[in-house]
């Protein structure tokens, strides 16, 4: 017998939500990360996450939902424009028949609920400081070679599941080929503070510098992630922050006022990269590791907790954690989700990227279309939401899987 069920390797938000999705069931999960054991909050950046209202029911099947509701700020209505144009359009959750859209959350905030949730989780035991250095299959289980302070060692599991990020160590070790492409842009994160309350609003801008999103926090704060070209964004990041609180409404206009105050910057590099394939024998990619998104549709993470409803529901059926079959329905399950999901963010982004004055045109003309046709509004409203079909399997209900 292997020492484990299931071995996830990466304990981010990807890998910490599978663990706590597995929580139920009669397996014996490990999980491994090459971060050191988190004493210390202010490690995790200053990202905010928009959170679909199909992630929410997630969330409440695996149980953290109650924790994260009272620092979770609704997304009541969802106005995307362009700077220069006369178009734009407005999605509300009235019109949908929902509460709300979405949530937007600090990633420290998501994390500390996870975290909280595994940290007394009976089935499940961690290695912090800990890499995966190698991977052999026989077909009866996978043998990791792991690396730590202390040397190396050898672990049996059924399963290996790989949620160690878009640089994934386990999808080199498997072969598993990716396609990557890079954007030439960075993102720069901030928590700001409007003038004008921002009435549960997320703004999306498509701003002449790249596209910026300003999303709802709690405290009237808004999460802004402002995509550039690295150069733009290495001069944007040594403003004083006054300067830089100054700069934004020349992007992103007025409709909140000006900026009174902001939290930390930080910068991300973008580019996507997709996996050619999701499962290798016994072996299977989650989250980052399976596809990397530009984070201008907030997709990245609500297509990972999709992956993790679908692979907490397939384990909860079969006995052996790494039978061949279930790795093909995983990997037909997941796939068209992962691809159209990916090319809906990297369409739009593409679209808004042209600098063509009548294209500026068509676009503005195209939000205004989108603004009197309710039917696309509401459909891509539930897309957005991360309603997708077929929505088998609890979780997706707001359900825990037994
Ligand atoms: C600026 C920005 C804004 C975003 N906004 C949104 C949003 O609004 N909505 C949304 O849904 N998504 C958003 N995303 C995407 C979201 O942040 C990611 O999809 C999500 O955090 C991915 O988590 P992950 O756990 O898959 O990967 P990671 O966070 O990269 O975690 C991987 C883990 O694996 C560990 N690891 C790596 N290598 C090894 C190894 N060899 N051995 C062991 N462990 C290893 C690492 O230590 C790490 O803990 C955004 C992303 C960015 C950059």
């Amino acid at each position: 017998m292997s020492d484990y069920d299931v071995s996830i390797i990466g304990g981010g938000l990807t890998g910490l939500s599978l663990a706590a999705a597995l929580a139920p069931l009669p397996l014996r999960v490990l999980m491994i990360d090459s971060r050191p054991a988190i004493t210390d909050l202010a490690v995790y950046d200053e990202r905010s996450l928009a959170l679909g209202f199909g992630s929410r029911l997630i969330y409440g099947g695996i149980g953290i939902w109650d924790a994260m509701a009272a620092n979770a700020s609704p997304i009541e209505t969802v106005h995307a424009s362009e700077q220069g144009s006369l178009g734009s359009t407005r999605l509300k959750a009235a019109d949908c028949g929902v509460a709300a859209l979405g949530y937007v959350v600090t990633l420290r905030d998501l994390a500390t609920a996870l975290e909280q949730r595994v940290s007394t989780q009976p089935n499940l035991t961690r290695l912090h400081s800990t890499r995966l250095t190698a991977v052999d299959s026989d077909g009866g289980q996978v043998t990791l070679s792991v690396e730590d302070d202390s040397g190396s060692r050898q672990i049996t599991t059924a399963l290996l599941v790989g949620a160690d990020g878009g640089a994934s160590a386990s999808r080199q070790l498997l072969g598993i080929d990716t396609t990557t492409k890079d954007y030439n842009q960075v993102a720069i994160v901030a928590n700001i503070e409007p003038r004008e309350p921002h009435r549960h609003i997320a703004f999306e801008r498509f701003a002449h510098s790249g596209p910026m999103a300003m999303l709802p926090l709690t405290d009237n704060r808004c999460a802004m992630v402002w995509s550039l070209p690295p150069e733009q964004a290495e001069a944007i990041m040594a403003l004083s922050d006054d300067a830089f609180l100054a700069d934004i409404p020349r992007h992103f206009g007025y409709r909140l006022g000006d900026f009174l105050s902001t939290g930390r910057r930080d910068m991300f590099p973008l580019k996507m990269t997709l996996a050619h394939r999701l499962t290798a024998q016994r072996s299977l990619l989650l989250g980052n590791a399976a596809h990397a998104l530009h984070p201008i549709a907030g997709q990245g993470l609500n297509l990972a907790l999709r992956d993790v409803a679908v692979l907490a529901e397939l384990l909860a059926s079969f006995d052996d954690p790494g039978d061949d079959m279930l790795l093909q329905i995983y990997q037909q399950r997941r796939k068209p989700d992962i691809d159209a999901t990916a090319n809906y963010s990297d369409g739009l982004l593409r679209l808004f990227s042209y600098p063509m004055p009548i294209l500026a045109h068509l676009r503005g003309a195209g939000l205004i279309a989108l603004d009197r046709l309710p039917p696309l509004k509401k459909r891509l409203a539930r897309l957005g939401m991360g309603f997708r079909k077929p929505l088998q399997g609890p979780l997706f209900h707001g359900r825990a899987v037994r």
